[in-house]
């Protein structure tokens, strides 16, 4: 049902087989409104979205008998895959819903939905705990009451999982949901959209983590109502496969411009720095001056590409290997989502979990500052160096630690070092290291494994200083085993 063709960190380029056809994730879902829409469903799929979410309570609220007599795909003249949404959102917004869990999953059904959701119970911003556990236990209660009418259906169920900002509700949640998945065919993050309205980005780092570490590796992650693109590559570095958000038209009615970093207000802006469609075409005045439905569409438009390429720039960074990276540069463009990958080093435990150990490229990999010290590859070599690495060729041998800092890649010594060293310990046969920033340390026959040599760094004091706190454990670990150790400062 869900293939997983790439990974870096806990990100996965996966192929989510639906009734209509494969969806390639990760991918994010347009919400529309059919009775409110200032651009065409045909415009969103000329742009390359293959696959829509629309609420099905609203449609039941008020087009219910056309709909169940066309079914979703005429009703709204789309052949891709339509997801529909159960009216947990306007539960959100409005407190209630006039539907049973019952009747919306038997008219998802009805109506052909390719992805459906039951009727979750949200939790709201403002919730206190107890109305919290409340809406776990709803979820949880409803998911189970759920089970047998969609036991044989042939769509994909989702099941959502709740507690918003009470972490440890959202890791229970998780935890009780497990023995449901048998059922269900996604699990859908719920409720961010207040957090992330109000740039809290590290609430739901933190949701995403504390669900992820008990959900199992096979089922797709959709985080719901989450359309920030500068967001994107964090919350998919965590494992989230699927989106789906109403910010392209809600920001283009507010004539809200995306950028990959952000937003900017149109009106306020000189120069349109992206090269779609309509910026090719238009000025910021020519933009500003069309009536408000025309320019909401145009930047309406815009923003969906903007979200396009963000996505596409993140599977071409999980295909290369090189996400890490990607999330710093995100991670730069505002100080909450600064906050937020700093949220991501505390969970760093579970990311490594997920990252595979070989990667498709061996490209080589940038070092930055100590914020790098946490990449699964220097983790991973650190550990190796004190419970892999076979020391028994260094057993009562000489060793001498060369600095590296200043050499070339792959790491070696001259002849005249050599000789010079060897005179000095009267030993032909002692053993090199080479000690620098990040990796620490590296056993002279280490020199060419990816990616000792296949790195930049630039150092700083920080980083000398944890080097040398490092060095000075590491010899400690080996002088048992060595005959003696010199450390060449030069
Ligand atoms: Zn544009």
């Amino acid at each position: 049902m869900f293939e997983i063709k790439d990974e870096d960190l806990a990100a996965r380029i996966g192929r989510l087989k639906t009734p209509r056809g494969y969806l390639e994730t990760p991918a994010l879902l347009p919400v529309i409104n059919p009775f409110k829409s200032e651009i065409s469903i045909n415009k969103i799929k000329e742009i390359g979205f293959k696959a829509l979410i629309t609420n099905a309570y609203i449609l039941y609220r008020r087009d219910k008998e056309k709909l169940e007599k066309l079914g979703i795909h005429n009703y709204f003249g789309f052949d891709g895959i339509i997801m529909t949404d159960s009216g947990a959102y306007q539960m959100l917004r409005y407190g209630k819903v006039n539907i049973s869990n019952n009747e919306i999953i038997e008219f998802q059904k009805l109506i052909g939905s390719d992805i459906a959701v039951i009727l979750d119970t949200p939790t709201p911003i403002n919730a206190t705990r107890e109305e919290a556990v409340n809406s776990v236990e709803e979820t949880l209660r409803k998911a189970q009451e759920a089970i047998e009418l969609i036991e044989d259906d042939d769509r994909l169920w989702t099941l959502p999982i709740q507690g918003g900002k009470y972490i440890e509700l959202v890791e229970s949640s998780a935890v009780r949901s497990r023995e449901l998945l048998k059922y269900f065919n996604l699990i859908a993050l719920g409720s961010p959209v207040e957090h992330l309205e109000e740039y809290d980005f590290s609430t739901v780092i933190k949701m995403i983590i504390s669900a992820k570490k008990h959900l199992p590796r096979g089922k797709p992650l959709h985080l719901f109502g989450a359309g920030h693109p500068a967001f994107f590559a964090l919350a998919i570095a965590l494992g989230v496969d699927m989106f789906d958000s109403a910010s392209y038209i809600l920001y283009a009615r507010d004539n809200r411009y995306m950028t990959p970093i952000g937003t900017e207000r149109i009106e306020r802006m000189k120069e349109l720095p992206c090269s779609c469609p309509v910026c090719n075409s238009l000025n910021v005045n020519e933009l500003i001056a069309f009536d408000r439905s025309k320019r909401t569409e145009l930047i309406a438009v815009h923003n969906l590409y903007v979200i396009k390429n963000e996505l596409n720039d993140i599977k071409n960074a999980i295909r290369e290997g090189r996400l890490w990276e990607y999330i710093r540069i995100k991670a730069m463009s505002h100080p909450k989502l600064f906050e937020a990958f700093k949220q991501i080093l505390q969970a760093i435990d579970i990311v490594e979990k997920y990252d595979p150990r070989t990667k498709g490229s061996e490209r080589g990999i940038f070092l930055f500052d100590e914020f790098d010290l946490n990449r699964v590859e220097i983790r991973r070599y650190r550990r190796f160096l004190k419970d892999k690495l076979n020391y028994k060729i260094l057993e009562k041998k000489n060793i001498v630690l060369f600095p590296a800092i200043n050499r070339t890649k792959p790491f070696s010594i001259s002849k005249r070092e050599r000789l010079r060293i060897s005179k000095m310990l009267n030993d032909k046969n002692f053993a090199v290291m080479y000690y620098l920033p990040y990796f620490g340390v590296i056993p002279e026959n280490l020199v060419n494994v990816y990616p000792l040599s296949q790195n930049e760094f630039v150092i700083n004091d920080n980083l000398i200083k944890e080097m040398m706190g490092f060095l000075e454990e590491y010899l400690k670990f080996i002088s048992p085993i060595a005959n003696s150790i010199y450390l060449i400062i030069y």
